[in-house]
């Protein structure tokens, strides 16, 4: 029976709750907002299927050569919604049209990330654009493993664990499944997202009806959050201003299991990895229009024919997988631990939001509220036809 005596070995991907026979596994959420599995010792049988999926204590090494590429989606519009190139939503098109069905990760109307499925082209558009914190997988894993078995084409795209926790989940391959996994930073808490909510809500007297963590306003490597209240109002803040993005950035909320993952290699179990080409500038200039480059891995014989069938619909490049990672260490290691994160979930439930993030997540709000107040000063002195003599009185 499962047990849970360190917290960096659970990632909460839920196999062993969905393969419990007695269904007497419950994940319940500890103080920090992250779910973990309880035992209902009463039911258990300890049959032991729970310890044999885990895929944290059964880790499996895969054998491929993954080829990377630079990617983007010719469709404009679905590339500014999508938070990189927006090729999720043409592999997910592509199953969607072979009548098949796709998991992946919606906002529900509490703003709780929670994993689901889309049979429609319209469904669909809800899965689009990164939520960073943690989804919850719930019944998931049972519901694909239900369709796989009916021979429904089925893509689940998740985190590098969610993936290993499905593919654990099934114990046995399906050629009509297909996987996409992302370069995965790590995730937030579910509670410090609701708390960030709240605070945004009590700000402006309204309710968010919805988010996008990746708008492109001010471009793709400058994204902001973006909340749209029920009183018709919208929040709009770059990644530097916004608290919520940088309690994220600083890695003051992750899961414990973030900072130790067993998933962070370039041998994946995914058919695709999706990323941002953080760096494209460097490897491929040509391909930089500040709306939105993917890094894309072919992991398998089924990504590689993915991406062969998408040609026509995505203007792509082959580039070296070495280079291309040495942007997006995320790929292969793992974040540090923030050392004031003790602190942070300490005063998660006595601290506003804003308090919580200025008290443990300042130090670069402050320096760019800083930058900003200096680069103001300058501009005055410049229009004033000071600044010259400014410069040589700092001198
Ligand atoms: C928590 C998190 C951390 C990430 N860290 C990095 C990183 O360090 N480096 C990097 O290059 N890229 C990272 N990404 C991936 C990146 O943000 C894009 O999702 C990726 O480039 C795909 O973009 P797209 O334009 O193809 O499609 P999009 O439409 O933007 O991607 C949507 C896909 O992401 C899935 N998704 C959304 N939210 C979640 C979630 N909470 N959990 C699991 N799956 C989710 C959806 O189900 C869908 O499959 C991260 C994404 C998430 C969710
Ligand atoms: S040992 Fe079997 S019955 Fe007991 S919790 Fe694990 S899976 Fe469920
Ligand atoms: S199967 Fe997943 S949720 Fe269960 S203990 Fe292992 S990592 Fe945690
Ligand atoms: S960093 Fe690792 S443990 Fe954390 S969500 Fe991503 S894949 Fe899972």
């Amino acid at each position: 029976m499962i047990k849970i005596t360190e917290k960096y070995n659970c990632t909460g991907c839920h196999a062993c709750a969905n393969v419990c026979p007695k269904e007497c596994i419950n994940m319940e959420s500890d103080s920090e907002g992250f779910l973990y599995p309880g035992v209902d010792l009463k039911s258990c049988i300890a049959c032991g299927l729970c310890e044999k999926v885990c895929p944290v204590s059964n880790k499996k090494d895969i054998d491929n050569e993954p080829q990377a590429f630079a990617c983007y989606s010719k469709n404009e519009q679905v590339r500014l919604e999508s938070s990189s190139g927006g090729i999720f939503t043409l592999i997910a098109e592509q199953i969607i049209n072979e009548g098949g069905v796709v998991f992946g990760v919606i906002l529900d109307k509490d703003m709780t990330a929670v994993h689901s499925y889309a049979e429609s082209m319209e469904q669909l558009k809800a899965f689009r654009g990164s939520k960073y914190v943690q989804s919850k997988i719930g019944e998931a894993y049972k519901i694909a493993g239900n369709f796989l078995k009916k021979n429904r084409k089925v893509l689940f795209s998740g985190t590098p664990c969610q993936i290993a926790g499905l593919k654990a989940y099934l114990q046995q391959e399906y050629d009509n499944l297909f996987c996409i996994d992302i370069i995965c930073h790590g995730v937030p808490s579910p509670r410090a997202w609701g708390k960030y909510v709240s605070y945004q809500e009590s700000h402006m007297g309204s309710k968010v009806q919805g988010a996008n963590f990746r708008h492109k306003d001010k471009g793709w490597n400058r994204f902001s959050m973006e909340l749209e209240f029920n009183n018709g109002t919208r929040y709009i803040q770059t990644l530097d201003k916004d608290l919520y993005m940088q309690a994220f950035l600083k890695d003051a909320c992750l899961r414990p299991s973030c900072h130790k993952c067993s998933f962070k290699t370039l041998h994946r179990q995914s058919d695709i990895t999706l990323a941002d080409f953080w760096g494209i500038q460097k490897i491929a200039p040509h391909m930089d229009d500040d709306k939105g480059t993917s890094l894309v891995f072919a992991n398998s014989g089924k990504g590689k024919l993915m991406l062969d069938r998408l040609q026509n619909l995505i203007v792509s490049e082959r580039v070296d997988i070495d280079k291309a990672v040495c942007y997006n260490p995320a790929a292969f290691r793992s974040a540090g631990e923030n050392p004031k994160r003790g602190a942070f979930f300490e005063d998660i439930g006595k601290l506003p939001f804003d308090k919580l993030a200025y008290k443990y997540c300042s130090e670069s709000i402050v320096i760019t509220a800083k930058r900003k107040m200096t680069e103001a000063a300058a501009k005055v002195l410049k229009k004033t036809g000071l600044l010259h003599a400014a410069k040589k009185v700092l001198k």
